[in-house]
């Protein structure tokens, strides 16, 4: 049995696969905040370079990844694909489990992936800063190596409740040599504004997506990155899938499920969009997303256009959303503390392309502190839901021979505290707070 598949060196990921095209009835475009009509390209290249806007509207399938982005990714692509065999013995499954690991990138999660994209697009066009926002600090430390590897500079709004419970996320970020705050800051508008009505706010992505837009707009030099919920950084994602299906035909495999945890959609689109071409024609094979039941994106919001950050200032994306006013409680999956879900992964679940399920965080460290001890790499607290969702589906009848294909987005190594609070009963599950979300989804813009 093959423990670990890698990709041979010529069989490396040259292509990226654009699934909008393959969307039945496909996207509803994204609306200005202002005045309500389609987005064009050029009112948003204050805030995007061109080059990234081409690929959130593409229509082609395919798309090549340019030479410099896969030279960097070259540092830890392709990433193995890993048969958990120890897990399914100690589960005694039928099931074979295989997992996509990419916590062995620099930051430690997936989105190394698009930040090397996105970073390279900016600078190619000219761009010197980036601004940005983090919540569990992945996608900051993740932008921040790739600013760094391509002379950007780079400032992070971090999420207040994160930027006190990961310090080590910090030392990271200011290794790769960015500047950081916690938000809300004092450093914006926006920011300044929610300190005054609540000084010990444990602050919100939607928040500090607010503060980094302001930071960017407010700057000639400067453009903003996003690490999740576009288009374009779905797309960047798809090689996760796109190696997954190649390793696992190198071992003569098909996957039957493919599951991923779901922030803001983009580590599950990577792995599963590339095989939304199978479903269409006609395979058996299920894709399921998993989100917090504490912000039930997918399974409790509305299918609507909403805004993506929470002072109304981005374009209106039509989404699941809980709507932009909520925040969700300081769960220890910081990553998947978002009130909005990917319009690509919001259409695939309308058209019934992909499932959605809602896991409580204390049954996801469960599952994430049995896949340690069976696999020894400790899940990120993201991750842990998508182990829980993979061990789930093992085990509904572990008689069943099936594959099961889930991605670890990323090592829990800098989320040990959380273990920790796990493990001493810090922890506790959150009921999903109905009338905040009622509140919130009062707070959808109008469209006519
Ligand atoms: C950010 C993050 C997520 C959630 O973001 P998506 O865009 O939904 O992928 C999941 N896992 C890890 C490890 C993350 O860092």
């Amino acid at each position: 049995m093959n423990k670990k598949i890698f990709l041979p060196d010529d069989e490396r990921i040259t292509r990226w696969y654009n699934v909008i095209p393959d969307i039945p009835n496909g996207l509803e475009p994204p609306l200005h905040p202002g005045t309500g009509e389609p987005l064009t390209p050029e009112v948003m290249a204050p805030i995007f370079p061109m080059g990234l806007l081409e690929q959130e509207m593409s229509d082609q399938r395919h798309i090549d990844i340019p030479e410099e982005i896969r030279e960097i990714w070259s540092i830890w692509r392709p990433s193995p694909l890993v048969r958990a065999n120890f897990l399914e013995e100690k589960l005694g499954t039928r099931a074979k489990i295989f997992f996509k690991y990419e916590g062995v990138s620099p930051s430690g999660s997936h989105k190394t992936n698009s930040a090397v994209a996105q970073a390279y697009y900016n600078k190619k066009e000219g761009v010197k800063r980036l601004a940005t926002e983090t919540g569990a600090g992945q996608w900051g430390s993740a932008l921040s190596f790739a600013a760094h590897k391509f002379g950007l500079e780079c400032k992070v709004y971090m999420v207040r409740v994160s930027f006190d419970q990961k310090p080590y996320r910090k030392s990271m970020m200011n290794t790769y040599g960015a500047e950081i705050v916690a938000s809300p800051s004092p450093d914006t508008p926006t920011g300044r504004a929610f300190l005054e009505k609540d000084p010990d706010t444990p602050g919100s992505l939607g928040i500090a997506i607010s503060e980094a837009l302001e930071d960017a707009t407010s700057r000639d030099d400067t453009r903003y990155a996003l690490g999740s919920v576009l288009n374009h950084v779905c797309l960047h994602q798809t090689v996760i899938g796109l190696e997954a299906k190649r390793q696992l035909e190198l071992v003569g495999e098909e996957a039957d499920v493919v599951i991923g945890c779901c922030g803001g959609g983009s580590n599950f689109a990577g792995l599963a969009a590339p095989f939304v071409p199978d479903k269409l024609a006609g395979k058996d094979i299920r894709l399921v997303g998993v989100e917090p039941a504490s912000c039930p994106t997918l399974t409790k919001g509305v299918y609507a256009y909403d805004f993506g950050d929470v002072s109304a200032r981005t374009p209106l994306l039509y989404m699941y959303t809980l709507g932009h006013d909520f925040i969700p409680p300081g769960i220890h999956a910081g990553g998947l503390r978002y009130h909005g879900m990917s319009p690509i992964i919001s259409a695939l679940l309308r058209e019934g392309l992909i499932e959605a399920r809602a896991e409580h965080q204390l049954e996801c460290f469960k599952a994430g502190v049995l896949f340690a001890q069976c696999e020894g790499i400790i899940p990120a607290p993201e991750s842990c839901h998508a182990v829980k969702a993979a061990i789930d589906e093992a085990m509904r009848d572990p008689k069943e021979p099936k594959t099961i294909l889930f991605n670890l987005s990323g090592h829990g190594l800098l989320d040990l505290s959380s273990y920790d609070k796990y493990f001493s009963g810090e922890l506790h599950n959150y009921e999903y707070p109905e009338e905040a979300v009622e509140e919130a989804k009062k707070s959808l813009p109008k469209i006519d």
